[in-house]
């Protein structure tokens, strides 16, 4: 049985691979020799990470959830966006580029220019990961 929480992911997407119709929760949690609270968390990981997508589906009465895995990593779709941003960054165009260093003047670390840049780009993937975690629903 797999320990590490790097092991386990794996093993549960490869679960949930295998069944194309999908696989309830509280079936991995079976097959993988998790409990209940294990499992929870194993579940939300994934579908945080935009690995699997969560079905509800009502079964014996109970709410609960089938699991499948989605087309493309939510991580790999925000990796292929946020490289675009790159042509963003201030540096590109800013007239102070060569005075710019460590322990200078102008410096990364205290610039405003690059604070603001940074906190647009965070502002936007958050954006971004809150509207694929809707699509992958
Ligand atoms: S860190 Fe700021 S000052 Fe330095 S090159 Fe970039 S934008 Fe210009």
């Amino acid at each position: 049985m797999p320990r590490n929480s790097d092991e386990v992911e794996k093993a549960a997407m490869e679960t949930i691979k295998e069944h194309k119709e999908g696989v309830l929760q509280s079936e991995l949690w079976k097959m993988m020799g998790l409990d209940s609270r294990e499992g929870s968390r194993l579940v939300l990981r994934l579908a945080k990470k935009g690995l699997i997508k969560r079905e509800q589906v009502i079964v014996n009465g109970r709410r609960t959830y089938r699991l499948f895995v989605t087309e493309k990593p939510i991580e790999s779709k925000l990796l292929n966006i946020s490289l675009s941003s790159i042509l963003d960054i201030p540096c590109t165009t800013c007239p102070h580029i060569d005075e710019c260093g460590l322990g200078g003047y102008y410096e990364p670390s205290t610039c405003p220019l690059i604070e603001l840049w940074l906190k647009k780009e965070v502002k936007l993937a958050s954006i971004r990961k809150k509207q694929l975690m809707q699509q992958a629903e």
